[in-house]
């Protein structure tokens, strides 16, 4: 017998490999997982090939292809107006979910506390487990009958902060609510900043996807709070190649010399011919700014959609993901209306309460299911008529 003694006992399979496997097992249209189901712009596809037919294909530099950090760096600039050194505080890493793991596990250490905003994406806290933190989980303020969106509770997220604080970890814009951080937002959290001295992880995976004209601020805009925070961001929903696995970290040269200490063992470094196709498409494209219309288009097509079913949207302002109040349907829990929709109507969505601590309590259920709208006009189409059918 062998003594499998878990780092991680409760941890299972995500909710997203979970729902994705039984939409297959009940051939459901999959607005579960967060992938497109298209392909990404063929430039991008040729110059990926292209990277790949004339080399290099070995190893690329622990920290990155040099090329696709200046491109980073140049993207960061025009977007956040921060500066970072492309040789010190730049890594291209293995997707955001490497960024995140290695950044955590370089910082966090044993005893140490770490502040995280529910609803959270799966992987801050069995990470912050792994590196012996504590997790302290602070709730969003959910919906009402007259806001149709999640709030940030900066009250609750300051009380929370103390001298053992060791990390904020934040995610805007927000999977899986859609909330965008404002500048007051950034107000709130240099004031907090001004009285502990804590680090912030700052997932912007989805930083390029923001509606009606707003725009995605980061955290690391604002000079007092660059210094120390961690940015991460990812490619794959940028470029809609979910499958590549680029994601990149940028902070201030100490911090980004630990974080490589984790990211030179975890990886060494990320795959070349796909740093190289990436870096020469962003170069010559102007397609990034043209990622928040074409999915606001997407947004809308699938709210009006919903308007014939009984699942009622909330508003999202950014991400490509919607909730959907369920409560129509039945005084059921939200995983149970998710397995639900999966089997009876063919449409597979991901329970908002996966993204609580415990997803079965009172407090975690709020009849909300996430959708993913990443996918073909036709694909919306045809769950929305699906869905009408119920
Ligand atoms: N953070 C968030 C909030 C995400 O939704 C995801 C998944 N798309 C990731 C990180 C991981 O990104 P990647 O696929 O680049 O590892
Ligand atoms: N981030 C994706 C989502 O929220 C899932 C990525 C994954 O499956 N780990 O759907």
């Amino acid at each position: 017998m062998t003594n499998t003694k878990s780092k991680l006992p409760l941890v299972r399979d995500t909710i997203f490999s979970e729902m994705s496997h039984l939409a297959q097992q009940s051939k459901a249209i999959n607005l579960g997982q967060g992938f497109p189901d298209y392909q990404p712009d063929q430039e991008l596809l040729n110059a990926v090939c292209q990277a790949i037919q004339s080399g290099p294909n070995q190893y690329a530099p622990m920290t990155g292809v040099p090329a696709l950090r200046q491109v980073i760096h140049d993207k960061v600039i025009a977007h956040q107006a921060c500066h970072y050194d492309v040789d010190t505080d730049i890594t291209v890493t293995s997707g955001a979910t490497e960024a995140l793991t290695s950044t955590i596990l370089a910082l966090v250490h044993p005893g140490d506390e770490v502040v995280l905003i529910d609803p959270a994406y799966d992987l801050y806290e069995p990470v912050v487990t792994l590196a012996g933190g504590q997790s302290i989980r602070v709730g969003m303020i959910p919906p009402t009958e007259k806001k149709h969106s999640f709030s940030i509770d900066w009250d609750a997220i300051s009380d929370a902060i103390n001298s053992k604080t060791r990390l904020l970890i934040l995610n805007f814009p927000h999977n899986p609510t859609g909330v965008i951080l404002q500048e007051k937002d950034l107000d709130a959290l240099e004031q907090i900043a001004s009285r502990h001295d804590f680090l912030i992880l700052s997932d912007e995976a989805y930083e390029h996807i923001v509606f009606e004209g707003e725009r995605h601020v980061s955290p690391a805009s604002r000079p007092m709070l660059a210094t120390r925070c961690v940015l991460v961001s990812s490619f794959a929903k940028t470029l809609h190649a979910t499958a590549w696995k680029i994601g990149y970290c940028c902070a201030p040269t100490d911090i980004s010399k630990e974080i490589r200490k984790v990211h030179q063992y975890a990886v060494y470094s990320v795959n070349t011919p796909i740093q190289m196709g990436i870096a020469a498409y962003l170069k010559q494209t102007q397609a990034i700014r043209s990622l928040s219309a074409f999915y606001q288009k997407k947004r809308d097509r699938l709210v009006s959609g919903l308007h014939s079913t009984k699942l009622k949207p909330l508003h999202a302002e950014g991400t490509f993901f919607l909730l959907v109040d369920a409560r129509e349907l039945g005084g059921f829990s939200e995983k149970e209306l998710a397995v639900f929709l999966t089997r009876q109507a063919g449409v597979a969505t991901i329970p908002v309460s996966a993204f609580y601590a415990d997803s079965q309590s009172p407090n975690a259920n709020h009849h909300l299911l996430r959708l993913c709208f990443a996918k073909q006009d036709t694909t919306l189409d045809a769950a929305v008529e699906r869905l009408s059918g119920l």
